[in-house]
């Protein structure tokens, strides 16, 4: 039986008999770089999960509009469930039926270096979680640069800011959510998989 961990509410909220997903039975320990992951995820409604690895788990916000290399652009993420690490290389469609039932790509994926800094000493990404402000250098294959992720509010399920900062990888011109939507992995895309039919939903499908 798995230990009770962060991994609990993802594990309580999947059956592993009906969906592809990892099952999540333990945290992960890796050495070298921490990585980070972007899902497109087309369920009730269209999202980005953007996911850092952290304390042996991925800490995972849903971005509805994506993420954007323009630092003028401040982009909504909600929280989501901490994901195991294996989650990292997920791509397939969750069933109908199941929770967060749709297509799955990964959307970009590499390593990170944390930028979080309190008095001029790194802060460790879970710590960062918890004080509500994360900063990192993400070295994707679409998306490179400084990122700021900022809580803007209490209560259980705060909304939390995803923005650019302003670096040499800063760049107005690019919308890499509309014109790259390929997966990293497979070069597939969401319609690929098959685009969830809307309408014919019947449980609740959210995540
Ligand atoms: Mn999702």
């Amino acid at each position: 039986m798995p230990s009770r961990d962060s991994l609990d509410e993802y594990r309580r909220k999947r059956d592993t008999r009906k969906t592809p997903e990892p099952a999540g039975r333990k945290r992960g320990s890796r050495r070298g770089k921490p990585r980070f992951v972007i899902q497109q995820h087309d369920a009730t409604a269209m999202h980005w999960d953007f996911r850092l690895e952290a304390d042996g788990v991925l800490k995972s916000w849903a971005v509805p509009k994506g993420p954007s290399t323009d630092p003028r652009e401040k982009r909504l993420a909600m929280p989501t469930e901490d994901h195991p690490l294996d989650y990292a290389g997920f791509e397939g469609v969750i069933p109908e039926g199941e929770y967060g039932a749709g297509p799955v790509i990964v959307w970009d994926a590499g390593t990170y270096r944390n930028l979080t800094e309190k008095n001029g000493k790194e802060v460790p990404v879970e710590d960062a979680v918890r004080a509500g402000h994360v900063k990192v250098f993400l070295e994707g294959e679409k998306l490179r640069g400084a990122y700021a992720l900022t809580r803007t509010g209490q209560g259980k399920r705060p909304r939390w800011i995803l923005v650019k900062m302003k670096d040499e990888h800063a760049d107005a011109r690019r919308n890499p959510v509309r014109s790259e939507p390929q997966s990293v992995i497979s070069g597939k895309t969401l319609k690929d998989l098959g685009l969830r039919k809307r309408g014919t939903r019947r449980s609740r499908t959210r995540g």
